[in-house]
């Protein structure tokens, strides 16, 4: 398992994108535009096709960098999200109402598992080129300026308590294949793929293969393929931002209640959603509540799901079993 933990950014960035590599036949014929590129911290990938194809591949990429810099990134000043997080109130564009409202829900319904007001903790655990265990004291600091509690919404409007943080690194690239999705459609795109990081919107008719990462194989590898419609299905993977310490693994994917790296035997979730948001969000809050929980958050939002486990099995909800074939040694599907 060792050497799953790949903290090169460009590293993680081939993996995701081989990871969810949509092997679309559809794609097979010419008047596609490829275009490939950083952003959101990530690797990003449009596959476009149709009358003005060229103009949209350009055109996803200038979206989702605006997405980011003006709206989600907690690293550019300026940005929505940097806003929010320095002032004690902030009045917020209708879109981030939105988005926070929906993930405020989210958290509600996964029972305070999924959090956005968790920005304190996750900042303690940097995944760069020198991570670090927080220490006891500095995770029970940081709990204590976090959780929704800390965040109240009205109209427009969101108060937030000192020292809370708000991250809405669990969501973003969901958003982003929302407002991709709306861009495609306002410019007549027949049929597009476009990744961000672990999140693939599936747009146009017809059917797509889409691969779904092997946790311990190479980048390239697929455990399974799941054929599906449009739609958009996301990813979390506990390999994908992770490092080791003391023969110990840690991810960044955390349990609220503690702040420490969920560890209930699971790999990764992905779920299938009509909406990025939601398939951002809910194989995030999934992975927090594990196989049983997250199948039951899932059915909630009308979602599928399938879950890798660390012995290998994978557990889908019944909508998606059909469609999954396995394709890597080792693994079984849970009847
Ligand atoms: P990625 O960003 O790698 O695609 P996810 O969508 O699973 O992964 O989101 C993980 C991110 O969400 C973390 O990096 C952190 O910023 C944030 N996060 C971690 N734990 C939680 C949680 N329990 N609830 C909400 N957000 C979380
Ligand atoms: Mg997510």
């Amino acid at each position: 398992y060792k050497g799953a933990c790949k903290l090169k950014k460009i590293l993680i960035a081939l993996a995701v994108v081989a990871a969810v590599a949509a092997a679309a036949i559809f794609f097979a014929s010419s008047n596609e535009v490829k275009r490939e590129f950083f952003a959101m911290d990530t690797f990003v990938s449009a596959k476009v096709k149709g009358f003005a194809a060229k103009d949209a591949a350009g055109g996803v990429s200038t979206l989702v960098r605006e997405l980011d810099s003006k709206q989600l990134s907690r690293y550019t000043s300026g940005s929505e999200i940097s806003r929010i997080n320095s002032e004690a109130e902030t009045v917020l564009s209708d879109e981030m109402r939105d988005y926070i409202t929906e993930l405020l829900e989210v958290g509600k319904m996964s029972g305070g598992k999924f959090d956005i007001a968790l920005g304190a903790v996750s900042d303690l655990w940097s995944f760069n080129d020198s991570p670090r265990v927080p220490s006891t004291d500095e995770l029970t600091e940081a709990l204590s300026r976090s959780g929704s509690g800390k965040l109240s919404l009205s109209g427009n409007t969101l108060t937030r308590a000192d020292g809370c943080i708000v991250d809405l690194g669990s969501a973003g690239k969901g958003i982003a294949l929302d407002k991709v999705k709306s861009y495609l459609s306002d410019k007549k795109i027949s049929s597009a793929v476009v990744s961000v990081g672990g999140s693939v919107l599936l747009y146009g008719k017809g059917s797509f293969n889409v691969g779904v990462r092997d946790p311990w194989g190479e980048a390239g590898r697929s455990v399974m393929t799941v054929k599906l419609g449009a739609g958009c299905v996301s990813t979390s993977g506990s390999y994908e931002r992770c490092f080791e310490q003391g023969g110990k693994r840690y991810h960044h994917i955390l349990d609220p209640d503690t702040g420490l790296p969920v560890e209930n035997g699971l790999v990764s979730v992905t779920v299938i959603s009509d909406s990025g948001l939601l398939s951002d969000a809910l194989s995030t809050a999934c992975f927090v509540l594990g196989a049983e929980g997250g199948a039951k958050l899932a059915a909630k939002y009308g979602c599928e799901a399938i879950f890798i486990t660390e012995d290998k099995k994978v557990i889908c909800t019944d909508g998606i079993k059909p469609n999954v074939t396995v394709l890597a040694d080792g693994y079984t599907v849970v009847e």
